[in-house]
Parts: C-alpha cells; structure tokens; sequence
C-alpha cells in the first residue's frame, strides 16, 4: 500500500473515518465534504488506483461493492426515493484521491447534469 493514500490509510483504522461498512475486501464511510445529504464512499481495501486500473480479475470485486452501494442506499434510507453511483476517473473527471472510490449519492434531487 503506498504510504501517503489516505484511503488505505482509512482502511487500515490509520485514520479516522465515519466507518459505515467493512469486510476483508471493501469498506465504507462517510465523505469528510459531503456534496448531498447522504453521501457514501465505498472502495475496495486493496489499493487500485483507479477504475482504469482494474483488470478481469476485479470482476467480483466490482459487482461486490456495487451490491454494497445498494444496501447502504437502503441504510441510509434513499433507496426509494434515488441516488446516484458514481466513480471518476482520472483528470477530467477531476479524481482527486488516487484510490478506487464509488461516491452514494441521495437524500436529495441530484442536479441533473452528469458532465
Ligand atoms: P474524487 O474527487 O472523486 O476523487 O473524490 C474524492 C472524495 O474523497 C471527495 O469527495 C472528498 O471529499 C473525499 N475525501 C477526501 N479525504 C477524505 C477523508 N479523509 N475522509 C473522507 N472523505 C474524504
Ligand atoms: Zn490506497
């Protein structure tokens, strides 16, 4: 793991964190700069840089921390009324933290625009 991620760092109780969920492959916790009234980071334990740096044999993982994403949403109690997944990758995007990351939106109307 390199040293100076803040996410592993999080991951390996280094750091404090609102920790929501943790497993031997996935945690989660609350954003430190919340962007909606609920808002969720879900990654995995294992320091993957970026959505781009998966490979087939992160094929489980992906479909595990979605289904993370999903119980969490019931969790925070937006399931019925929506949330937004979302992973950005690289510049454009503007991924600030160079760790896998899924932000859970909800608990409010998300601005429409995706880009
Ligand atoms: P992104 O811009 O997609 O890379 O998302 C990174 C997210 O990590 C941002 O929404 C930040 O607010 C969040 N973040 C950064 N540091 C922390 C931290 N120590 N604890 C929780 N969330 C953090
Ligand atoms: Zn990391």
């Amino acid at each position: 793991m390199p040293a100076d991620c803040i996410f592993c760092q999080i991951v390996a109780g280094q750091l404090p964190a609102t920790m929501l969920y943790q497993d031997d492959e996935i945690t989660a916790f609350r954003d430190i700069q919340a962007q909606a009234t609920s808002h969720v980071l879900v990654i995995p334990n294992r320091h993957i840089a970026s959505l781009g740096d998966t490979s087939d044999a992160d094929i489980e993982l992906l479909g595990r921390i979605l289904r993370v994403a999903v119980s969490l949403a019931k969790e925070e109690g937006i399931a019925e009324s929506g949330y937004r997944v979302v992973t950005n990758t690289g510049h454009d995007a503007q991924q600030s933290v160079d760790h896998l990351h899924f932000h859970l939106l909800g608990g409010n109307t998300l601005v429409p625009r995706l880009g």
